[in-house]
């Protein structure tokens, strides 16, 4: 299929939650974006085939994929202010040099 191919969207969203961080232990925040693949004939979007939430902490840049899509559509719904997102709603996707609890052997 030469002429398909998968597009990658990068979205920001209105989401800002303070936080200790559990990696750097320092204060910071999630800022949170989506990810659209979207898959194109030539350079013509036909539509989405995966959608995924991301949050990233702003002080050491940690990605983490947002496991809990109900408030990843929340964020999404400009409902961010009522969402909180906690350590089992994120997996930790780079580690940044950082040790977290399941890396400590
Ligand atoms: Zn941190």
């Amino acid at each position: 299929m030469p002429f398909f191919n998968i597009y990658i969207e990068r979205e920001n969203m209105d989401f800002y939650q303070p936080i200790l961080c559990s990696c750097c232990g320092k204060y910071g925040r999630y800022e949170a974006y989506i990810e659209y693949h979207v898959l194109r004939f030539f350079c013509i979007p036909l539509f989405t085939v995966k959608k995924k939430f991301f949050a990233v902490s702003t002080c050491c840049n940690n990605i983490y994929l947002i496991k809990n899509r109900e408030k990843g559509f929340m964020i999404k719904r400009k409902q961010g202010y009522n969402v909180f997102l906690l350590e089992k709603d994120l997996e930790p996707l780079s580690e940044n040099g950082c040790h977290g609890t399941d890396a400590a052997f």
